[in-house]
């Protein structure tokens, strides 16, 4: 079974790639954001506590997410493989990841590095903000996310090369062409 991560800045696209690979490999999708979003509406303990979290652009404890994780991820073992899409966010939760695939026999397969310049972010993202109204797609929440992604998120990059799991692709004004290229990687695998 495939283990993909699919990793990036707020707003480098994980949503849209993702759904590329889902169309054209069959996985299963675990985005810990929408999850997060669905527990906030649906007014669960976890919603609850996300909530603040998430609208002041911080990171959710880790052990919470964590368990959810593992959760969600026992209910789509069955399956050409699964992508986790905003998941590990830092080092900790990506030692959980490593340890939660072992434990079950499994192992990353690939990390997707997705990079982009900051100024097209921004606009992704304010644009994004028009259009799902998203509760932290704000200039000041997403100025926040952007800080939380460099201090703890992007530290990871250097895991994942160690692991020898780290692939990266720049977004270079075609999305199309991105699309490809990632797909390419991963009919490779
Ligand atoms: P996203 O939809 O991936 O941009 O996530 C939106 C928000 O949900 C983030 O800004 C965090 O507050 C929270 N969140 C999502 N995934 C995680 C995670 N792996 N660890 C901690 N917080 C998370």
């Amino acid at each position: 079974m495939d283990n993909i991560v699919i990793f990036g800045a707020p707003g480098s696209g994980k949503g849209t790639y993702s759904a590329a690979l889902v169309e054209k490999f069959g996985y299963n999708h675990i985005s810990t954001g929408d999850v997060l979003r669905a527990e906030i509406k649906a007014g669960s303990e976890l919603g609850k506590i996300a909530e603040g979290f998430i609208e002041k652009g911080q990171l959710i404890p880790d052990d919470l997410i964590i368990d959810m994780l593992a959760e969600v991820y026992d209910t789509m073992r069955q399956g050409p493989g699964v992508i986790f899409d905003g998941f590990p966010r830092t080092i900790v939760q990506a030692k959980a990841l490593k340890e939660m695939l072992a434990e079950r026999g499994e192992k990353i397969s690939v990390t997707l590095n997705l990079i982009v310049s900051e100024d097209v972010l921004m606009e992704r993202l304010l644009k994004r903000a028009q259009i799902e109204g998203r509760a932290d797609d704000n200039e000041e929440t997403i100025k926040k996310r952007f800080n939380v992604y460099y201090t703890q998120t992007h530290p990871l990059i250097e895991w994942f090369r160690k692991e020898g799991v780290l692939s990266e692709f720049t977004f270079k004004g075609d999305k199309d062409r991105m699309i490809e290229e990632i797909i390419d990687k991963v009919a490779s695998l």
